[in-house]
């Protein structure tokens, strides 16, 4: 089969049972390996989701310029339907996400700029948000897919990313858990799950400097992605059931031993969701299945802690 452009081959991405990180008397974890997506991350099917119902709502044409703020993976994922589809595109970034997303968008052939990160992960996102605001009040042709509050984000999760999870699982999925970054995974995937079996348990998954659900301070911290220091307009408070928090250094050794012990090579937040996984594989117990997300790949991590041991 060929495919006419990149675009096509997204999703599809394979589900993995942990084989030595989970001890005997756990739940088993299911992990969903988003590092071989196209774009090599999750990101990529909520840029193609946000893009193509604009698309098809009118509210884009050949001569608009995509413009949005991120964390990274999201960038990256517009940047790249940009290059197949012709878009120009800017991403807005706080500059103390990783070198490396920066690289990949530029390489795509959009631009960047950097907003300077001054020690609060949600101050500075919000001024990448009234930056590309500002762009799309002085040129009508600037479109803002605003994933932190673009329903297409949740609804990609909930028909795509869920549903695949449900018909690659062969068994009843007993809990799921998710950092939250636009709150896009877990209110999408998180929908589908529970409509398929209301009784799975779903955990929120927040980082100890940006644990904002959870009523703590927000600061700075590696787990890039998830823990922006605002509460999304489109994340479903009422999706989970709990929220457990994961620091720094539990994310990165997770994510170093998803690698070394599974082979499976990925980003900081999927050692994080990872870490959360285990907590709630040992709550749940032997025969139970537990269900989590590997957002993105670890090769563009090069430059951080997570190359540091
Ligand atoms: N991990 C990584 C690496 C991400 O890029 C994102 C997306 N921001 C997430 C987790 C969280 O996903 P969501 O935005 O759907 O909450």
């Amino acid at each position: 089969m060929i495919y006419e452009n990149i675009l096509e081959a997204a999703g599809n991405t394979p589900l993995i049972r942990l084989q030595h990180m989970t001890g005997k008397d756990d739940a088993q974890i299911l992990v969903k390996f988003e590092a071989v997506n196209v774009g090599a991350s999750i990101k990529t099917r909520t840029a193609l989701g946000m893009i193509e119902a604009a698309e098809k709502e009118g509210k884009i044409t050949k001569d608009t310029v995509i413009v949005e703020p991120t964390s990274g993976n999201q960038g990256i994922g517009l940047a790249l339907i940009g290059a197949v589809k012709g878009y120009r595109t800017i991403i807005i970034m706080p500059d103390s996400v990783s070198e490396e997303r920066r690289k990949l968008v530029r390489q795509y052939g959009a631009e960047v700029r950097l907003i300077h990160d001054a020690g609060n992960i949600g101050d500075c996102i919000q001024e990448c948000l009234n930056t590309a605001l500002r762009m799309a009040e002085e040129n009508p042709n600037v479109f803002v897919p605003q994933q932190f509050e673009n329903e297409n984000n949740v609804r990609v999760h909930y028909e795509w990313t869920g549903r695949e999870i449900l018909s690659q699982a062969d068994c009843t999925i007993d809990g799921f858990c998710s950092g939250i970054g636009t709150g896009g995974t877990i209110t999408g995937i998180g929908k589908a799950l529970k409509e398929a079996n209301p009784d799975t348990v779903i955990w929120a998954v927040e980082p100890e400097h940006a644990a904002i659900l959870s009523g703590k301070e927000v600061g700075t911290h590696v787990q890039m992605g998830i823990g922006d220091g605002l509460i999304p307009g489109i994340l479903d408070q009422e999706i989970y059931d709990d929220i457990t928090i994961v620091t720094d250094e539990e994310a990165l050794q997770t994510a170093r031993e998803l690698a070394a012990k599974e082979g499976l090579m990925c980003g900081i937040s999927s050692g994080t969701n990872v870490a959360a996984a285990r907590r709630m594989a040992a709550q749940l117990g032997k025969g139970k299945t537990v269900v989590t997300i590997l957002p993105d790949t670890a090769e563009r991590y090069f430059s951080t802690p997570l190359f540091e041991a």
